[in-house]
């Protein structure tokens, strides 16, 4: 019998079925209620080491009051698009304490880190332009060069020597440089001074993605910029989420009130989507003051990234060379990456093992990431599991 859909569900079965064989298949985990860091999958608490949740606020009693509160004012959603009526005080408050934290005259609120990424990619970038990424850039800077009227351009990973020969043959024309501020699946961070010097010389205007690095790097938690001092005439555009370390959801591009302005009035994935609910906003907010009114939840993270880092040293466990939360602990084959995960979680610590094609091939590894809510002892425990399960049986 023939359907409406033709053979499509037999070609998705057979694609499913050969993707699950090569070790690649995706799945979703449902987990109940738990305060960070914590994570409770049937029935079972774990300590999670898996969330973007860096400094703990996902479940701190402000943020989630002023939910509630934003939410008994303002109803759930929006109901419109911010050109239209979803634009509320909660939102306007929010942009003006993200513009303060990046020192730039505007900020500009979207709904995700992602849609950021689209939007300003694609307004900047004029049709004979070139955008340069790193190659281990997030897939939202990829998919943003994708989507602009710009060619793409990769460089090697981290490498502005590469970036300079790169942009030297791309001849004249507009041009972007665009990196992760803190590389996502590795930790890392961008090396912005130099990237700055190279694209400056090139005349080509630097981006930076920094979703890793709010609320992390630098004393206040002002991202990359802060964390290589940069002065306010060299900063880059900057887009962060308020979904990692803030705790909440959301995302925001920070800069001068013409880029602000140019965005309003033209990125398709500001302008024809629902306004972020206020109570959403509402709740970022007090995130936002929390994380610069108490340096020592960053303070605690850092020094639990040491712990981790000594006390793998002494193990001899090999982690990626990373000063960030993101820890990633290398392990090359996939099937092994998702053993290890597997022994890990017996042992109650939830841990994901990331494959390709979010990293490259002969990549898998374990994704660690730590949070100002776990304590010495998470850590230590962690480390011993890890030793055991590396170790493996009959070692
Ligand atoms: N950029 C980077 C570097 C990220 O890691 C992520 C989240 N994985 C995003 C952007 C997307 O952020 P959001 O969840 O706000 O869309």
């Amino acid at each position: 019998m023939t359907t409406a859909l033709g053979d499509l569900a037999p070609r998705l079965a057979a694609a499913l079925a050969s993707r699950r064989q090569g070790n690649g298949y995706r799945t979703r985990t449902e987990a109940g209620p738990a305060a960070a860091p914590h994570i409770r999958v049937a029935g079972r608490e774990y300590i999670n080491l898996a969330s973007n949740d860096y400094l703990g606020l996902s479940t701190h009693p402000d943020v989630v009051q002023a939910f509630r509160d934003a939410a008994a004012q303002y109803g759930v959603g929006a109901g419109a698009s911010h050109l239209v009526t979803g634009h509320r005080h909660p939102h306007g408050e929010l942009e003006r304490a993200l513009a303060a934290l990046c020192g730039t005259p505007r900020a500009l609120l979207f709904s995700t880190a992602y849609m950021a990424n689209l939007g300003r990619v694609s307004t900047l970038c004029p049709r004979a332009g070139v955008v340069m990424e790193d190659r281990l850039n997030h897939a939202s800077l990829l998919d943003a060069a994708a989507l602009s009227p710009g060619r793409l351009v990769r460089y090697r990973h981290t490498d502005a020597d590469d970036l300079g020969r790169r942009l030297a043959a791309a001849g004249r024309g507009p041009r972007m440089v665009v990196t992760d501020g803190v590389f996502s699946m590795d930790g890392d961070i961008a090396p912005l001074p130099d990237l700055l010097a190279v694209a400056r010389h090139h005349g080509a205007i630097l981006l930076v993605d920094d979703a890793h690095a709010f609320g992390v790097l630098g004393d206040h938690g002002g991202g990359t910029c802060e964390h290589f001092g940069l002065a306010p005439a060299d900063r880059p555009i900057v887009v962060g989420t308020l979904g990692k370390a803030f705790g909440v959801f959301g995302a925001f591009v920070a800069g001068p009130e013409s880029l602000i302005e140019s965005l309003i009035q033209r990125a398709r994935s500001y302008i024809y989507t629902t306004a972020l609910p206020p109570a959403v906003a509402a709740a970022a907010l007090v995130a936002v003051g929390l994380m610069q009114a108490e340096p020592a939840r960053r303070a605690h993270l850092h020094a639990l990234i040491r712990r981790l880092r000594a006390g793998a040293r002494r193990r001899g466990l090999d982690f990626a060379d990373s000063q960030t939360p993101i820890q990633p602990f290398l392990v090359g084959d996939e099937a092994r990456a998702l053993a290890l995960a597997e022994a890990l979680r017996l042992e109650g610590f939830w841990v994901t093992a990331i494959r390709p094609p979010t990293v490259p091939k002969g990549t898998a590894r374990l994704r660690v990431t730590l949070s100002a809510a776990h304590t010495a002892a998470d850590v230590d425990a962690f480390l011993d599991a890890l030793e055991r399960a590396t170790r493996g049986p009959g070692d």
